[in-house]
């Protein structure tokens, strides 16, 4: 039986109490996000995936939180022979040395680990030209010999490590068309939270455009979750408020106190823990660290903010090897970008926001923004291609 992946868990392995509820998160998501015919038979420290088309599953699982490591392994009989000749069928003939490790799990096998792997490096050196190298192989053979069978394998695949998602709960993660808020999405499925996401739109200020880019985006992150969903908040009215009300300064810190408060009000009806953006410390004038406490100050949820101290060039880094960097960089604008004052407040006074928000019937326009919320959910990520 070749068709076998093994598993190795991430981080779970040092919750204990938990780990039950870990492996069987870890395995619903396995079967939504692989969507493939697979067989999975599941212990304590290991997972064997049991399916047609090893490399195909094999990448998708790169993309589950809560794998360690990914390894392709060839099961056989527990006996030497079996083994030895499995080994020289897998090993790689480009390399030039190995090394043997063996795990004998099943203690009643009668030859103990280093004996086995003695043995099988000197089957190996006399029926082919690899040399051994204990210090720096080309190949570590490794070898897990177990009471339902052994298993042999040479290489192992990265896994994607971190939490399964929703071993955490729900975080809200305010998600614009930029770089960094993907990225803060990522970074927040990855310690096992279930990410939903709010967008704030204005038509017809921003386009249709706009938004299916935040919905691709949104897809994207989908491949990492399976759970995701948008839920679009109409909110041209507050912007257009603003615009009239308050002084130009101010216009985009107000704009984002009223985020908060939104996000906070619907974070609680949908049942999120936290909310999650992707402010970066002093990148613009909204996220310096006045700023960023004077808009903080309308809400007591917790507020995620997972690449506030990573630089512009970390994150583009993490978004490219995630696959939003190319959606991010398309040039539609935001809700942000159209009524930027020409000199947005740097270091904003909170009782000055206080004084310019009587201008503003706040709890009206939240509440009916609330009540107007359009949620999108099920999708993949071509389905926005030619929309773009
Ligand atoms: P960029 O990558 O260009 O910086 P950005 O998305 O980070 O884009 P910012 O103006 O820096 O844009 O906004 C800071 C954060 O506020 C965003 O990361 C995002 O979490 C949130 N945000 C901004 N605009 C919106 C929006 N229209 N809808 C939802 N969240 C938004
Ligand atoms: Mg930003």
């Amino acid at each position: 039986m070749d068709n076998l992946i093994l598993i190795k868990y991430g981080e779970l392995t040092t919750k204990k109490d938990n780990r039950k509820f870990f492996i069987d998160t870890l395995e619903k998501n396995i079967r939504r996000i692989v969507n493939d015919d697979i067989r999975i038979i599941k212990d304590r420290v290991r997972m064997y995936i049991i399916c047609d088309d090893v490399k195909s599953v094999a990448l998708k699982l790169k993309k589950v939180f809560g794998i360690y490591s990914i390894v392709i392994c060839h099961k056989v009989n527990n006996n030497l022979e079996d083994v030895f000749s499995k080994s020289l069928e897998i090993m790689d003939k480009n390399k030039k040395t190995f090394k043997v490790v063996t795990n004998r799990a099943d203690k009643s096998f009668e030859i103990p680990s280093m004996e086995f792997s003695r043995k099988l490096g000197a089957m190996i050196l006399k029926n082919s030209n690899f040399k051994v190298d204990v210090h720096n192989p080309d190949i570590i053979l490794t070898v897990e010999i177990r009471k339902n069978g052994t298993f042999v394998y040479t290489n192992e695949i990265k896994g994607a490590g971190g939490y399964p998602v929703g071993i955490q709960g729900t975080g809200l993660l305010m998600l614009s068309g930029g770089i960094d808020s993907p990225v803060a999405g990522y970074l927040t499925l990855k310690r096992g939270v279930n990410v939903e996401c709010l967008y704030f739109e204005s038509p017809p200020h921003t386009s249709i455009e706009a938004k299916n880019k935040v919905l691709k985006l949104a897809s994207i992150l989908n491949e990492y979750s399976g759970h995701v969903k948008v839920h679009v908040v109409p909110f041209t009215e507050i912007q257009e408020e603003i615009f009239k009300k308050c002084p130009d300064n101010y216009m985009i810190t107000i704009m984002r106190r009223m985020m908060y408060r939104i996000g906070e009000k619907y974070a609680e009806k949908i049942g999120a823990k936290i909310m999650v953006n992707g402010e970066s410390i002093g990148q613009v004038a909204s996220q310096t660290l006045s700023s960023m406490s004077c808009i903080n100050n309308v809400t007591n949820m917790p507020v995620i903010r997972p690449v506030a101290c990573l630089d512009k060039l970390e994150i583009i880094n993490i978004a490219e090897r995630i696959g939003t960097y190319e959606t991010s960089i398309l040039p539609f604008e935001d809700c942000c970008t159209i009524f930027v004052p020409k000199h947005p407040v740097i270091n904003p006074k909170l009782n000055k926001c206080i004084e310019y928000e009587k201008e503003l019937e706040v709890d009206r326009l939240i509440n009916k923004c609330i009540d107007n919320i359009e949620v999108v959910s099920n999708f993949k990520a071509d389905n926005f291609d030619d929309l773009l």
